[in-house]
């Protein structure tokens, strides 16, 4: 069982930590927020007084949090994780954020003697409890080897996508394609609303059609035919449209450094950006089907 210091404990982070906790590794915990590191401090992990504390004395750290400044900020800063941490240490960054910063956090790592791979996940709040995540795994063969049986105990699918950045790629290309996916089957449903077909058949024959995608058989915009979908509550979140909107940018910056066109993915951008402005950051991105329906052609 390996020593482990866990660096934000959020929606994502918590259920995570609790799952190396339950599986028998020893914990120490830091979150800027009180009440947020008090849930995993509950559950048997020693809270740390910072960043640099929790990576003390530790054989791996674990950090997931919110974007590319935050990640910076803890690995690159004053007293930063690259400096403070104990030459060899395994670094794991799950956060989703874009693949320039987490190339140039892992050059960093590498330079001062650490092993560091980018380990994003898919899965969202309900794959980090019941530890089902898929991970997305970029960074040196050593350094996945070694981060491979912690990965196991928080998730079920774990790939190695290649060299540093790597998994930050792949989680920026599926979220792509949810994002504009997402769209489409509500721009389906939308319109056939409007031409009289009945929600429930456009899904008995799209789902078993050439329109078959996981925003339709997994994640449906409209109540009724997948009972789990937040669309049958109010579309709670999930997965917020302000998440969404982070990812898409991350795409759209990613697609600006390599000159790759992306235009479905800029218009979705455009999209999810008009659902944040009017009020909706909140709501699951699925929603993106009441701005749809309140949209008129040509506007
Ligand atoms: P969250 O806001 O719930 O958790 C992030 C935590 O990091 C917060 O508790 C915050 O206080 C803490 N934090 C911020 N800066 C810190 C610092 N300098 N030191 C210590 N703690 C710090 O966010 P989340 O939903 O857990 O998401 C985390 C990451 O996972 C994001 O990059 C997100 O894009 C990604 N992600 C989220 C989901 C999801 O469904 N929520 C799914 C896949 C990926």
């Amino acid at each position: 069982m390996a020593e482990i210091g866990f660096i934000g404990v959020g929606n994502m982070g918590g259920p995570m930590a609790r799952n190396l906790l339950k599986a028998g590794h020893r914990l120490k915990a830091f979150d800027l927020s009180a009440p947020v590191l008090k849930t995993v401090v509950e559950a048997g992990a020693p809270p740390a007084a910072g960043a640099g504390a929790a990576a003390k004395d530790v054989e791996v750290v674990i950090t997931m949090l919110p974007a590319g400044q935050h990640v910076r900020d803890v690995y690159l800063g004053a007293k930063g994780l690259v400096e403070t941490a104990a030459k060899g240490t395994l670094f794991i960054d799950s956060s989703t954020i874009d693949v320039a910063a987490a190339r140039e956090v892992a050059e960093a790592a590498a330079r001062a003697g650490m092993a560091m791979i980018d380990a994003p996940v898919s899965g969202g709040g309900g794959g980090a409890e019941a530890a089902t995540l898929t991970f997305m795994v970029g960074g040196p063969d050593a350094a996945f080897a070694r981060a491979e049986p912690i990965l196991e105990t928080m998730g079920k699918t774990i790939v190695h996508a290649g060299p540093a950045g790597n998994g930050q790629a792949a989680k920026v290309c599926n979220n792509l394609i949810l994002g504009a996916s997402m769209i489409a089957v509500s721009e389906a449903f939308v319109l056939a609303e409007k031409l009289g077909l009945d929600h429930q058949k456009l899904f008995d024959i799209s789902s078993k059609s050439s329109g078959q995608c996981w925003s339709l058989t997994s994640y449906c915009p409209v109540p009724g035919p997948v009972p789990t979908s937040p669309a049958n509550r109010n579309y709670q979140a999930g997965f917020t449209a302000a998440m969404m909107l982070k990812d898409l940018k991350l795409a759209e910056a990613a697609a600006e450094q390599t000159a790759a066109a992306t235009p479905l993915a800029s218009r979705a951008a455009q999209l999810f950006e008009q659902m944040v402005a009017s009020g909706r950051a909140g709501m699951d991105f699925s929603g993106i089907i009441n701005l749809i329906r309140e949209s008129r052609r040509g506007k």
